[in-house]
């Protein structure tokens, strides 16, 4: 069975394990760098992405966690697509650089801080997990402003991807811990 981390510094990391669980693999909680090294993947969660931040730097893993990501698949989901991205705006802040989209905060604006849609994802999803459609939970969730040239939308809402992945990496602006399907987290666990 695939083990695989979930950063537990903050955020909905419980529901992660929860979901990687359902979708057959074996989920730790993460806390600090030592734990890394007999992983196969790692998730990161949705929460805050600036107090995230702050305790990556608290504890030292910034550094471990970007030496992971070189090797290792990565799925970050909101604040943890946040994290992962090249560039964050609104506002600007620091993160780990790993995937080639830029993300901007909060920009579904006030009046749609929290929302599930349902959403028809892209024919490479259904190729892999099935064609029914994806109830997609949103929590004051940033938008992918842009992709790069490598990454591959899976699934959108409107017009902005909110399902990317590249290379061994992927990210959801929306929460699929929440909902009982776990065909994201499956999706993820193919790339162990
Ligand atoms: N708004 C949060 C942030 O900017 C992300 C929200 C979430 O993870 N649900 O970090």
């Amino acid at each position: 069975m695939k083990k695989v981390g979930v950063l537990a510094l903050q955020g909905d990391f419980a529901a992660h394990q929860a979901a990687l669980e359902r979708a057959g693999a074996q989920a730790v909680l993460v806390r600090e760098a030592g734990q890394l090294s007999n992983l196969d993947g790692l998730v990161i969660p949705g929460g805050e992405s600036t107090t995230m931040l702050k305790l990556l730097h608290y504890d030292n893993l910034m550094e471990p966690l970007a030496q992971f990501a070189r090797e290792k698949p990565v799925f970050g989901t909101c604040a943890g697509a946040i994290l992962l991205a090249r560039h964050v705006s609104n506002p600007a802040q620091e993160s780990l650089g790993i995937m080639d989209i830029d993300v901007e905060r909060n920009a579904y604006g006030r009046q749609l801080e929290s929302r599930v849609a349902v959403i028809e994802p892209e024919p490479e999803f259904r190729a892999l997990t099935g064609p029914e459609a994806l109830e997609a939970v949103f929590i004051r969730a940033p938008i992918i402003r842009r992709t790069g040239p490598k990454t591959r939308v899976m699934a959108r809402y409107g017009d902005a991807p909110v399902l990317v992945e590249e290379n061994q990496y992927m990210v959801a602006t929306f929460h699929p811990e929440l909902t009982a399907d776990s065909r994201v987290h499956s999706l993820f666990l193919r790339k162990l």
